[in-house]
């Protein structure tokens, strides 16, 4: 009889609103042990195919089953420079998980029982964080004398790239715009899914491999791109991120406290707006927070304000409105479930069209009309039709917009020779991610794709590789 999967323990959702610890505890070796007997060790893994940076799951899920955590670890790390941080964000149900053997045939994310790859993967890494001390399987072997790379951007692709480069040997400089490292993995995610010691720690094994990081420092404004190589960087990656906020364009959008979700985010994840005054930054919070959008960003932020209310002692009332239904929600499944549990309620097919505001200039209700599913769209999905005569309002104190994000433009709008696309992501050479200008590289959100952690550090795999060969081709 088939084994049911081993979950790992979650902290009670009542306990965990009050605070930003993380929810998902770590398997305990013996939960790790139970799960990876499970796994079929197939002859032909399809769930490789289903990571986007490759890989060896069967063969790390092997070594966890002998007890061979080291080298788990060390097989993860072959390919993903980060595994406890993958194995804590990657949305594994549509990716390994959906493709691992167990899932049934056409569904739109992994079935319950695919093994938990994820979870697996998060042990290994946590395993590692303790035992293995930033041992690595590709430790520079030599070092390509004064050869420099500078890479803009410490999020998940510039540092994944920066990590494959110095492995490689090369001297790798980071660029970052904030005051702490860590992109889009630092300001976007609560601490309550990513702690910030887990993202610390693997930023600190760059450090260990020689990656130098220059803090406030935003490239296109401090400095512009061509005095990087007049400062004798041979090639520059870009993984600059996508920081715009994209607004819906709709009555009202101007009024006070509505937020887009990453400024909210960003005061509370990254600058602690949750302990302020002891943090210096605020963040407003109130009775009645809607939060627009069907993303893991709209669910952080649903669960963020949810936390919020609880700390300010309002009773908790937080509501996400989509536009489409629950099963076409891009949010990974955890997430959803894990905004459920807390309370989070969801209002399905529905698409504001107003926000009306006090004569203070204050966000207070919100107007919408219903909706049905039409057609597939272009991403595949049913498109949302809107019903005539449906309108409808909702009391609306906070509003919090995460309708998406567009690539950031600061770099961009100062560097005419590097081409972009309509939407403003950098166009890139696919096979090798090199950009519109010679040696310049890009990947991640800037040049656009599903915006996930694994999908950036995939695409900055491969230009790390491009940008190896080029330099080695050079020095033969
Ligand atoms: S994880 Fe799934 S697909 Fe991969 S080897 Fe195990 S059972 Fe097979």
């Amino acid at each position: 009889m088939k084994k049911p999967p081993t979950n790992p323990k979650e902290i009670d959702p009542k306990a965990r609103i009050a605070g930003f610890d993380e929810v998902v505890l770590c398997y305990t070796e013996k939960e790790a042990l139970a799960e990876a007997a499970r796994c079929l060790q197939c002859k032909n893994p399809t769930c490789i195919a289903g990571c986007p940076v490759g890989i060896d799951i069967k063969k790390f899920i092997a070594q966890i089953s002998a007890k061979d955590y080291k080298n788990a670890y060390l097989t993860i790390k072959e390919k993903n420079n980060f595994p406890s941080i993958c194995g804590r964000v990657c949305p594994a149900e549509y990716q390994c998980r959906k493709t691992c053997i167990f899932t049934k045939k056409d569904l739109p994310f992994a079935s319950k029982d695919a093994i938990n790859i994820h979870f697996l993967e998060r042990f290994a890494g946590d395993y590692g964080m303790k035992h293995v001390e930033h041992q690595s399987t590709r430790a520079p072997e030599r070092q390509i004398n004064g050869i420099r790379v500078a890479v803009v951007g410490s999020g998940p692709a510039g540092l994944s790239c920066a990590g494959e480069l110095a492995r490689a040997g090369i001297k790798v400089v980071i660029f970052e715009s904030l005051h702490k490292p860590g992109g889009v993995l630092r300001y976007g995610i609560p601490p309550f899914r990513l702690s910030p010691e887990t993202l610390d720690f693997e930023i600190a094994y760059l450090g260990k491999l020689g990656v130098e990081i220059k803090t406030n420092t935003i490239i296109g404004r401090t400095k512009l791109l061509n005095e990087l190589f007049k400062e004798g960087f041979h090639a520059v990656f870009l993984g600059l991120g996508a920081g715009t906020p994209s607004f819906m364009g709709i009555p009202g959008e101007n009024f006070c406290n509505i937020y887009s979700a990453n400024e909210f985010l960003t005061r509370v994840n990254f600058m602690g707006a949750y302990k302020f005054p002891e943090a210096h930054t605020p963040v407003n919070i109130g009775k009645d927070v809607i939060t627009i959008g069907g993303g893991n960003t709209a669910m952080d932020a649903a669960r963020v304000a949810l936390r919020l209310q609880k700390i300010n002692n309002i009773d908790t009332n937080v509501k996400v409105f989509y536009r489409r239904t629950e099963n076409e929600m891009p949010a990974r499944r955890l997430e959803i479930e894990h905004a459920k549990e807390e309370g989070v309620n969801f209002e399905f097919l529905v698409q504001p069209i107003k926000f009306e505001g006090d004569e203070n200039g204050n966000v207070r209700s919100i107007e919408c009309l219903r909706c049905r599913l039409g057609e597939p769209d272009s991403s595949g999905r049913r498109r949302p039709v809107t019903i005539e005569g449906s309108e409808f309002k909702s009391k609306c104190d906070i509003a919090i917009i995460a309708t998406g994000l567009l690539a950031n433009q600061v770099l961009t709008g100062v560097t005419p020779l590097l081409k972009t696309d309509k939407w403003g992501n950098v166009e890139v050479n696919p096979v090798t991610m090199e950009t519109s200008i010679k040696n310049v590289y890009a990947g991640g959100d800037i040049v656009g794709g599903e915006g996930t952690v694994i999908e950036a550090m995939g695409m900055a795999k491969k230009a790390a590789a491009a940008i190896i060969e080029r330099l080695e081709r050079k020095l033969s």
